[in-house]
């Protein structure tokens, strides 16, 4: 009988040692998170990187891509029985008719990791998305005054991390002319967490290797430069390790980085109403060139 109950209790507690490891054992998997893939703009790229081609004469690209470009998009877009309806105003007779689909991006959510500068003086701090968001809302009025085409990628005010959702609506997006992404950003330069960094001035970003991409690069550097006269980084590209958004949109697209909000200097420009509105000002005009004289 003691025998019994002491098998029983082995087992039991065989069981019951089991039970646990399993417990211990078992590590559920997060979904991969796309906002994870790195690196999502010009912050993410290392300093010393050695792999980022660097143009800084910006007349020299624009006599060099002088001829119209024909080039098939970087990757298929999908088409989805989802697509929500483009934001488009009607052209009346003495506006431009809208050769594109301006997909204005305003890059990252409320929550994404990093993307804020350091503490002002005041106690405020810079909120990556705010300022990308307030930008696309100063350039969509006039491209409504024009009757230029466009898509608000993200229209809420808070979201989420939205890498993915961002690049699909705008792959998704069916009209019945060409697309153009421009995902606008603010940059952080190389800085111990919560400190500033000296780095500063304007880049943008294109696809490596698309003509298409240089050349819509070089017109907005150009009119960020005149408008900001801040310092200019010229356009750049890497050969690997693409941005999420310049990777997997199906359609020429680039990404403008406007001053560094981690430069003690020039995050205090960026919070300045007249300052945003030039940089909004600088987008707009390189869209109208654009629209008045093709690719
Ligand atoms: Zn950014």
């Amino acid at each position: 009988m003691l025998q019994k109950l002491i098998e029983f209790l082995r087992s039991y507690f065989q069981w019951l040692f089991r039970q646990k490891q399993s417990t211990e054992v078992v590590v559920i998997q997060p979904e991969p998170d796309p906002e994870d893939s790195k690196p999502q703009d010009g912050s993410d790229v290392p300093a010393d990187s050695t792999s980022v081609e660097i143009i800084t004469d910006m007349e020299a690209v624009e006599e060099e891509l002088e001829t119209p470009i024909e080039e098939p998009p970087t990757t298929p877009a999908p088409t989805s029985p989802t697509t929500p309806p483009p934001t488009t105003t009607p052209s009346s007779p003495t506006q431009l008719s809208s050769r594109y689909v301006w997909c204005l991006d305003n890059g990252h959510g409320k929550f994404t990791a990093g993307k804020r500068s350091p503490k002002m003086s005041n106690g405020k701090r810079l909120l990556e998305y705010e300022f990308n968001r307030d930008i696309v809302a100063r350039i969509i009025p006039q491209l409504e005054a024009k009757g230029i085409h466009f898509y608000n990628v993200v229209p809420e005010v808070e979201v989420d991390n939205f890498l993915a959702g961002r690049v699909l609506r705008a792959n998704n997006l069916a009209v019945d002319r060409k697309k153009i992404f421009v995902s606008i950003h603010s940059n952080a330069g190389p800085a111990p967490a919560g400190e500033w960094t000296t780095v500063n001035g304007i880049e943008t970003w294109f696809f490596h290797g698309s003509r298409t991409g240089k050349k819509i690069a070089a017109i907005f550097q150009k009119h960020l430069i005149e408008q900001t006269n801040w310092k200019n980084r010229g356009i750049k590209s890497r050969p690997t390790s693409q941005f999420y958004v310049l990777r997997e949109t199906g359609m020429p697209a680039i990404l403008t980085e406007n001053g560094f909000f981690n430069n003690k200097e020039q995050v205090y420009e960026l919070m300045k109403d007249e300052v945003r509105q030039r940089i909004a000002d600088a987008h707009v005009a390189a869209i109208l060139e654009i629209e008045e004289k093709g690719l």
